[in-house]
């Protein structure tokens, strides 16, 4: 099936008639076309936006916020075709894009719905000085929205939402790897009665389109989702426009497991923090910590409830593992593994490429949990974003905060513990923009998302998007 841009509302091939392969990875095979698109489309996508931009940010609240309702309605009564198209761009399972991807999709687009009816701006009185300050909460114009491959309509959804509810209008790109979904959307934003022009979806490569949209002098907000080197690439390019950047980069996330806590709940969640969508997600807990008291026992029961994980194709409904993302990817993956092997860890399970029956051209690995014996290993420190894990154990609450922190990364920790004193002080010292106590990738869409260090710079999640899709005008009048 090809795919085609989105801009005013219409679809249609790139004007170089340039065109890029998209491959099925439960398969190996290319199933479609996406346009490579140039400058020159961005060019196209920036005109509709801006022509959009006066009715959009006039529009009221209610009108906006009914749109979007109507967006979010729509993915729902669509979920069987959005996750089955999610699943074979991306590779992850079926019954995963079912139950996470494309409801939490439909979730941000009527969470913005309703966040953008309550917010609300300040004022303050100049007492004793006969004037007041109020704050006008105004929509940039056009933003750009940038995003990645690992939950392509979630995190593509996740940004658009709060910039259209915001009043801005949209030159988006998602990733070249998985662009299906998007492409979908814009069927579903037609259908809701989105004005043309308000959202406009440009496909192709990062370098160029991508590169395109962040170059371009009147796109004067970029909010990004992907690697940090990307991150830092984009930031060099936008710093001299001042451009208002949000960037979600890469993390490598601490699991830290202490002796009492809930044995049980603590290694079912753990398997499903190293491995849901392969591994796939910023958030993993990739580099598990356990404390010696039951490191023994951890390794044996965590190693034989992965042994237990089937790797399969994503629409077999038993599957717990599907395909990585490329061929480019998995090799990348595997590659860790052998350097993991180079450095002396043990790898207690998993490992190997996998061949599918019927299917011996996708890109399959067994889930991977790798002993280390220092923090300070290239597997232990540098970002794998696939099904590998490392485990080693700790002594004390002090030497597993100065392994937990040593790394470049600051975007999630998990902590396990019933120790009331031990929980509030791990997760004020931790290095990291969210800190799970007893659960992971539990998340309320009011909250702050975004990491510290080289995961990322600023916030998304609730006002704090909404604050980011606006500028701030203070307006003092003296009376
Ligand atoms: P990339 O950084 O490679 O790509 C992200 C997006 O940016 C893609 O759409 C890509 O296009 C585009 N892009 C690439 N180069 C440029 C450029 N020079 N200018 C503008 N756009 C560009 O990340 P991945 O897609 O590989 O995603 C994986 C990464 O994303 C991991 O590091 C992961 O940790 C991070 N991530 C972070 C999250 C967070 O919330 N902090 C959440 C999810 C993922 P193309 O695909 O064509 O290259």
């Amino acid at each position: 099936m090809n795919i085609q841009n989105y801009i005013n509302g219409n679809f249609q091939d790139p004007v170089l008639d340039n065109w890029i392969d998209n491959y099925n990875p439960s398969n190996g095979e290319v199933y479609g076309q996406l346009p490579n698109s140039t400058k020159e489309d961005v060019d196209n996508a920036y005109s509709a936006a801006r022509s959009a931009f006066p009715d959009w940010s006039q529009t009221t609240l209610e009108a906006r916020s009914r749109i979007l309702l109507k967006i979010s309605e729509l993915l729902e009564a669509k979920l069987q075709d959005f996750a089955e198209a999610e699943s074979k761009d991306n590779g992850k399972p079926v019954s995963l894009a079912k139950t996470i991807d494309i409801p939490r999709a439909a979730s941000n687009f009527r969470f913005f719905a309703n966040a953008i009816t309550q917010f609300a701006s300040e004022s303050h009185e100049s007492v004793g000085q006969n004037a007041i300050n109020y704050t006008l909460r105004q929509p940039i114009g056009v933003v750009g929205c940038i995003s990645p491959w690992n939950l392509p309509l979630y995190l593509f959804s996740w940004k658009i939402a709060p910039a259209i509810a915001a009043g801005n209008c949209v030159v988006a790109k998602p990733s070249e790897v998985t662009p299906m979904t998007a492409f979908l959307l814009g069927q579903v934003c037609t259908e809701a009665g989105l004005p043309k022009g308000v959202l406009n979806i440009v496909h192709g490569l990062g370098t160029t389109t991508g590169q395109a949209i962040v170059e371009h002098p009147d796109i004067k907000a970029i909010s990004f989702t992907g690697g940090t080197t990307t991150g830092a690439r984009i930031a060099k390019v936008a710093a001299p426009m001042f451009k208002k950047l949000s960037l979600e980069l890469g993390g490598k996330n601490p699991n830290i497991i202490f002796a009492d806590c809930d044995y049980d709940e603590m290694l079912a969640t753990t398997v499903r923090s190293s491995f849901a969508n392969q591994g796939q997600i910023c958030l993993c807990g990739s580099r598990i910590f356990v404390e010696t008291f039951i490191y023994e026992k951890f390794k044996n029961d965590f190693v034989q409830s992965v042994k237990q994980l089937k790797v399969g194709h994503p629409s077999e409904p038993e599957t717990n593992i599907g395909a990585l993302v490329s061929k480019q990817h998995l090799e990348k993956v595997k590659a860790y593994i052998d350097i993991a092997k180079q450095e002396n860890g043990t790898v207690l399970c998993g490992g190997n490429i996998v061949k599918i029956n019927g299917y011996e051209n996708g890109y399959y690995l067994e889930p991977t949990v790798i002993e280390v014996s220092s923090d300070d290993c290239r597997v232990n420190q540098e970002e794998i974003f696939g099904p590998v894990v490392t485990i080693m154990p700790f002594k004390t609450e002090h030497e597993v905060l100065q392994m937990a922190n040593k790394v470049k990364y600051g975007l999630s920790a998990t902590l396990w513990t019933n120790n009331l004193k031990r929980t509030m002080h791990l997760s004020n010292m931790l290095e990291a923009g969210i800190v799970w106590v007893n659960t992971w990738l539990m998340r309320d869409l009011r909250t702050p998302f975004g990491g510290v260090k080289d995961s990322g710079v600023g916030r998304e999640g609730g006002f704090e998007a909404l604050r980011f899709f606006t500028e701030a005008k203070n307006v003092c009048i003296k009376y």
